[in-house]
């Protein structure tokens, strides 16, 4: 009886980021990391420096808490399996988890379900690609089914012959091929459901990617009523018919026909980290309410339009060397950041700009995260 232990797998800033809400919440957070500096081991006092990989240091983790959640989908299914065989409260649960770890068990479900996707095939030689791609129109997207991140994974291919040494590998590591989709913008769709099967859904967002990398987020999204509820509606479905329990994010394409899901991902994720300052709950307190089955917060904005900025790694080391500038400029930017080593390209903060006018706080928002990474660019003034 008393407070609850949550204790999250993965020490990445996900994790990091639900240490404030479980503070003011009186829980107590856990973290099973890696390696003592990483981001939520930072914060986190009393975390354990285990592998996610390895079961008995899973199940050493699991030993004291209540419920088990993560800050990333790396632990095998298998592990996960056992853990709840052992009586360890697992949210999201394995059988929804699995569906944001392998996107071919993701595409089948969801067309199972009748949720829109791109026409899709699973790819296991040249002959599968080729008939595919004749079907849908060169170029296709081909993506490993596991293992992929930030673009890392996924490939536009214009024959089979540009996709030899996938190819090669299609048993051990298997392919799904996409129509390449015209999309106007993607979106993402944040959802939060628990256990009980309540279930709540922030306004769908913009996400804006360079290079494979979310640069920027906006909410709520510049698209059609219709748009926005049928993305809604969708990521709802999913959440319910795969029975999520946590965050999850539902990354979409809007197109001129409507919107197709492209991927989930199952914990809170980067798309939302506007609601820690835009929404009445942010995605890290409905995480840890949801996965508590406790009651979920209300997920309306605190502003007309609201701007998240990646801070992401540049040559320059010393990010804190930018704050002075970035607070004395704008009163109103909010700051995060991870704790993370500086590399170029690597996401080690971001930055939140709230208010009336939507160019205004995009502005903002590119600005302070521009400024910080060290690039002073020409709209300091
Ligand atoms: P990851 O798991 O690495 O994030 P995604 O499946 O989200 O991979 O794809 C990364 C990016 O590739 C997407 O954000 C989108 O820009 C592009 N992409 C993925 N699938 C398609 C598709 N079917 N059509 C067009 N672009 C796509």
């Amino acid at each position: 009886m008393g407070f609850p232990v949550v204790g999250v797998v993965g020490g990445g800033q996900l994790a990091r980021m639900m240490a404030g809400p479980a503070i003011g919440l009186g829980i107590e957070l856990r973290v099973l990391a890696r390696d003592p500096h990483d981001s939520a081991a930072q914060v986190v006092p009393g975390t354990t420096v285990g592998a996610e990989d390895d079961l008995d240091e899973l199940r050493a983790f699991a030993v004291g808490c209540d419920v088990l959640t993560f800050d990333h989908e790396h632990v095998p299914t298998a592990h996960l399996r056992a853990l709840e065989a052992d009586g360890v409260v697992v949210r999201p649960g394995p059988d929804a988890l699995e569906h944001a770890q392998n996107k071919l068990v993701m595409r089948r479900r969801l067309t199972d379900l009748g949720v829109p996707c791109p026409r899709w095939a699973e790819v296991t030689d040249a002959a599968s690609l080729t008939t595919f791609g004749d079907e849908v129109g060169w170029p296709v997207v081909l993506k490993t089914a596991r293992g992929g991140y930030d673009g890392k994974g996924v490939r536009l291919v214009g024959s089979a012959a540009d996709a030899g040494d996938w190819l090669a590998r299609a048993t051990e590591v298997p392919l799904l091929a996409e129509e390449r989709v015209a999309f106007t913008r993607e979106l993402a769709v944040l959802v939060a459901r628990s256990p009980h099967g309540q279930a709540a859904v922030w306004p769908v967002v913009e996400t804006v990617q360079v290079d494979g990398v979310c640069r920027e987020v906006y909410a709520p999204a510049p698209v059609t009523e219709d748009h926005a509820l049928a993305a809604q509606r969708a990521a709802l479905q999913i959440a319910d018919g795969l029975g999520v329990t946590g965050v999850m994010a539902v990354e979409m394409f809007d197109t001129e026909s409507g919107v197709l899901v492209n991927e989930l991902a199952m914990r809170p994720h980067n798309s939302g980290h506007w609601t820690i300052e835009g929404a009445r709950t942010s995605q890290f307190e409905q995480h840890l309410r949801a996965v508590l089955d406790l009651p979920l917060g209300d997920t309306t904005t605190t502003a007309p339009y609201v701007v998240m900025a990646n801070v992401l790694g540049a040559e320059h080391q010393d990010m804190y060397a930018g704050y002075l500038h970035c607070l004395a400029h704008d009163r109103g930017i909010r700051l995060h950041m991870y704790g993370k080593d500086v590399r170029p390209g690597r996401k080690v903060g971001h930055v939140t700009a709230l208010g009336g006018d939507a160019e205004d706080v995009r502005e903002r928002a590119r600005h302070a995260a521009a400024f910080l990474r060290g690039d002073s660019d020409d709209t300091a003034g």
